[in-house]
């Protein structure tokens, strides 16, 4: 039987290569990355990993050479492909700024009228700058645009930005946010129905190791009085688990909460009566041998 490949792109050394791999593999899907290898097949999922320039990559799911591929926002709206952006994935979370001298004075962007701005992303700097009814100049360059202030370059940089640490050890400071991104899973548009299914499986798998990642399992003890308020505070994935305790009066509350909004519930579960609670990652669960 003549089984399908699904090609997918990965960066090959950089910021998202880390993040992408281990995605994968969190998805078991095992395969070796070997340093320098372009090509890989995994030895358990119908899947080839293409090791490329991050730029390179929605043009080369664009153009079919890769069915789908992990990539940056940022990289994504500079280029314009029409790829289908099908997961936001989670990782690699940066902005692109115009950030300017730590000196200079700033109150809006009308500040950047006669400016000349350095960076990577002309497009989508110009298309910011248009909506803003700014008129600045870009200057484009490939690399290492935040030392193009002080070598008289430009008067400001629309970068990527992460900590901000980069743009303070070169003395400049944020003044815009031109876009927010993260890494995302993009596919070609028009895939037929065997690659179809595949992505489909891979999503399934990225979007329960995702979850897994964001929510936590926790476990407290309630006295069966105050166990209907407990309880109501716990929107488990379908409801919480109550067993009864040895201890008469009391139950043991099983339930999955969502990471964002956890410490809120937690103090509320607090105050509602609950007692002995235990807060565990879903990792530590499967990996502590906590469920068989
Ligand atoms: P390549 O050699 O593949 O072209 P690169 O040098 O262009 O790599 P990296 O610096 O590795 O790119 O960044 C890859 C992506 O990581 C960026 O496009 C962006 O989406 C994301 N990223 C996250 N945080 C940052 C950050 N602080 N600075 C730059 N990129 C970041
Ligand atoms: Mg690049």
């Amino acid at each position: 039987m003549n089984v399908q490949n699904l090609k997918i792109a990965l960066q090959r050394s950089g910021r998202l290569s880390e993040g992408s791999i281990d995605l994968l593999r969190n998805c078991d899907i095992r395969f070796d990355d070997g340093v320098g290898k372009l090509r890989s097949s995994a030895q358990n999922f119908p899947i080839e990993i293409f090791s490329l320039r991050d730029d390179d990559i929605p043009r080369y799911v664009e153009d079919g050479v890769a069915d789908v591929g992990i990539v940056g926002e940022n990289i994504l709206a500079e280029h314009g492909c029409t790829v289908d952006m099908i997961e936001k994935l989670g990782f690699g979370k940066c902005r692109l700024s115009i950030a300017i001298p730590k000196n200079d004075d700033y109150t809006s962007v009308a500040d950047l009228n006669g400016k000349k701005i350095a960076t990577s992303y002309p497009g989508v700097l110009g298309r910011f700058l248009k909506q803003q009814n700014a008129a600045a100049e870009i200057h484009t360059i490939s690399g290492s645009v935040e030392i193009a202030p002080g070598i008289g370059l430009a008067d400001a940089v629309c970068d990527l930005v992460s900590s901000g640490s980069t743009l303070f050890t070169n003395g400049l400071r944020e003044a815009e946010t031109v876009m927010n991104s993260e890494a995302v899973l993009i596919a070609r548009k028009n895939l037929d129905s065997d690659l179809t299914q595949l992505v489909d499986k891979l999503l399934f798998r990225i979007r329960a190791v995702n979850a897994a990642q964001r929510n936590r399992y926790i476990l407290l003890n309630a006295p069966n009085e105050k166990l209907k308020k407990i309880t109501e505070l716990l929107p488990g994935i379908k409801s919480p688990t109550v067993m009864p305790l040895a201890e008469d009066g009391w139950s043991s509350v099983h339930s999955v909460i969502n990471e964002s909004d956890f410490w809120e519930v937690v103090e509320r579960l607090k105050n509602a009566g609950a007692e002995g609670i235990l807060v565990l990652s879903i990792d530590q669960m499967i990996n502590g041998g906590c469920i068989s």
